[in-house]
């Protein structure tokens, strides 16, 4: 009790002054589509947020959008001959699909190539400007004479000074993770056309984050205390470690331009222009932006990943600051990264879990997703996502507990009183016990819902279709209907109310199957209020049809999931294989007295027994002999008949399987195994020496 008078009291401490909530979520990048690292992440848990507000009745707004500019997109443009608006386009369209299929509930769900965003941002950069906030400083950057352009970030590679990798970015070592600058690179290329850069002189603006420091560790670390340890944690040794001007502009022709004069060529850094696409897509959602980004009584949240979270806390605050006339976040409630089968989830590796994909290889099941990527988000450290957790979590929760339970309680009232709700009759102790419990974990979901703790909300939520599980067990009106009418009616009556609650507080987690819910029960639209209230269904209301909630995942059906990651593997191991060394020199004379052939299949059978061996007949010219090979494992023997091949005709004969096998196929192995013949590009005719 005192901990509850405690907590009510920072709670309202924290919450009394504000009159709407301003929800941002990161704006994924345009070069892939979204993956479950990002939904657990930011979006699931931001989604949940916001509905369970609206559901109060709050005054809220989510907003998303792609971030379209910067180096990695020109790079793929670049790579597939295409324009960077071509790329944009094609990622924005497929986020924003995949988004709104998954039931991710923005308001408004923009980019930042639009007109509106390039306006606000420039506006924006125009102000600090103004105002004398940016330091101008020449530097010497790389610059490729080849291509007649300045090298900003990923256009430039070359080795990382902290751990010798060798294709370290001109921004930053994937290898080793360190943020760099071009210039500590050693052997620096350029991506464009692989020679070595020279420095050129160029100009810059800088935000000047020293000069906030000051601010940054009052705002954050004394006023701040409450926000997570991770988060905090991170401003605390980037504050530390003393901040450093940060350039805001780059040598680039996408983005949004320098809007100064004397800066031809010159972009807004992407990351100065990203976090201000939260406020340009308020201002294209509605007239009344202002009122979300200007006024203290706005509670601003930003749902970020973890790398993300010094743009967020410091700089992008930073530029708010410097402006003026905006409020700062009141939280970031960042979370760690999701891996995916023990390894970090990475597009360039294809090692994910794609939603696009996702959304076509489970139809209908948007809700499982959510349910298992909030039960398993990693919310104070990095988690791992298994298929094999994700079927049992399936298959032992959302099946047996919420599904079956409110199965029962709608198929027992259909089958003993005609679909409607039965009256409450006398109560036993524990019909009031379990009444009672209702409203308490509602509170409970609603307290960690509070404090951004999904993981646990969504717990309690489902300890409710628990909590009616065991009533059902406990009191067994399958057994009492023929002796007890009047006893099963209140059973009933109390199984059908935690089935309502449940319609209320799975809403903001399951959406989908809330709606199920709430169609099975004939519920008007769901208000958190409700939650907690026993007497949601009237006496007689007359409620719809049983719908299956949740089905069982077949194990072939998550194995189907496994092969694919498992293929996934060994084309990356093969794209990292090294060729082998070169081995020792042999002279030309030793070279010459390999006899090699053009040679014609002619005839070709498996040889029986074995997997591996075919026996072939091959034309080399000189006569029609035969030759046993390797290659039933790549080739039907009925599909090589006429292949021209290349055939060593003076390897001294040997038996293999009882065959005599006549000299040898060339044949070239690539690094995941696969054979191919070595072949004449054109007919030759069979015999031709090769040399
Ligand atoms: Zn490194």
């Amino acid at each position: 009790m005192f901990e509850i008078q405690i907590y009510n009291k920072v709670r309202n401490n924290i919450m009394k002054n504000f009159k709407r909530t301003l929800v941002t979520t990161a704006l994924p990048y345009a070069n892939g589509p979204v993956h479950i690292g990002h939904l657990a992440g930011v979006y699931v848990p931001a989604d949940i947020y916001v509905r369970y507000l609206r559901l109060k009745g709050d005054d809220v707004l989510y907003i998303g959008g792609s971030d379209e500019h910067g180096v990695p997109i020109t790079l793929k443009a670049r790579k597939e001959g295409v324009s960077p608006q071509d790329v944009v386009d094609k990622y924005h369209t497929l986020i924003k699909d995949s988004f709104e299929k998954f039931g991710i509930s923005f308001d408004i769900y923009s980019r930042t190539s639009n007109s509106t965003h390039h306006k606000t941002a420039s506006e924006f950069f125009k102000k600090l400007y103004d105002k004398g906030v940016f330091i101008e400083k020449e530097s010497d950057q790389y610059y490729d004479e080849e291509a007649g352009q300045f090298l900003a970030d990923r256009y430039i590679t070359g080795t990382c000074p902290h751990c010798n990798n060798p294709a370290a970015y001109g921004d930053q070592c994937e290898s080793c993770g360190t943020s760099l600058n071009a210039t500590d690179l050693i052997n620096p290329r350029s991506v464009i056309s692989g020679s070595t850069p020279q420095l050129r002189k160029t100009k810059h603006w800088y935000l000047p984050l020293d000069r906030y420091q000051e601010f940054l560790e009052k705002w954050i670390l004394k006023e701040h205390k409450e926000w997570k340890p991770n988060v905090y944690g991170q401003c605390k040794s980037w504050l530390d470690l003393g901040l450093q001007p940060r350039a805001v502009s780059r040598d680039l022709d996408w983005g949004v331009p320098v809007p100064v004069e004397g800066a031809e060529g010159k972009v807004l850094y992407v990351w100065f222009d990203a976090p201000i696409g939260y406020i340009s897509a308020t201002r294209e959602l509605t007239p009344d932006w202002e009122k979300y980004w200007k006024d203290p009584e706005t509670r601003m949240i930003h749902f970020i990943g973890k790398d993300n979270i010094v743009f967020h806390c410091i700089v992008f605050p930073t530029m708010l600051k410097a402006e003026g006339s905006f409020i700062l976040p009141d939280n970031v409630p960042a979370n760690e990264f999701l891996n995916l089968e023990g390894d970090k989830i990475s597009t360039s590796r294809n090692w994910a879990v794609w939603l696009h994909e996702y959304l076509v290889d489970f139809e209908g099941k948007q809700d499982v997703l959510r349910y298992v990527l909030t039960a398993n988000a990693p919310e104070t450290k990095d988690n791992d996502f298994t298929w094999k957790d994700f079927q049992a979590r399936n298959n032992n929760e959302l099946v047996a507990i919420l599904g079956n339970f409110v199965n029962r309680a709608v198929v027992l009232t259909h089958k003993y009183f005609e679909g409607n709700v039965p009256e409450k009759g006398k109560t036993e102790v524990l019909d009031t016990q379990t009444l009672e419990a209702i409203p308490d974990i509602v509170k409970r979901v609603s307290a960690n819902l509070d404090h951004f703790k999904f993981r646990e909300a969504l717990r309690e939520a489902m300890s409710l279709a628990r909590l009616g599980n065991k009533y059902l067990a406990d009191t067994e009106p399958w057994k009492l209907i023929k002796t007890d009418v009047e006893r099963v009616k209140t059973i009933l009556n109390v199984s059908l109310q935690i089935t309502a609650n449940l319609a209320v507080v799975m809403e903001p987690f399951l959406p989908f199957t809330a709606q199920k819910m709430r169609d099975m029960l004939n519920m008007t639209e769901p208000r958190w209020v409700d939650g907690g209230n026993t007497e949601l269904l009237s006496p007689s209301h007359a409620i719809g049809e049983a719908k299956l909630l949740f089905e069982k995942i077949e194990d072939a059906k998550i194995q189907e999931q496994l092969d694919r990651l498992a293929r996934t593997k060994v084309s990356n191991e093969a794209d990292n294989k090294e060729a082998e060394p070169a081995k020792e020199d042999v002279s030309f004379e030793e070279f010459t007295k390999m006899d090699i052939r053009v040679g014609t299949i002619l005839e070709a059978e498996k040889v029986p027994k074995t997997k591996k061996l075919l026996k072939l007949k091959v034309d080399t010219g000189i006569d029609k002999r035969t030759v046993v090979s390797g290659i039933a494992g790549y080739f039907e023997p009925e599909k090589i008949i006429g292949q021209q091949v290349c055939i060593l005709v003076n390897l001294a004969p040997r038996k293999i399987r009882g065959i005599e096998s006549q000299g040898m196929i060339l044949m070239a192995e690539d690094a995941d195994g696969r054979l191919d013949f070595v072949a004449p590009t054109t007919k030759i005719k069979a015999g031709s020496q090769i040399s």
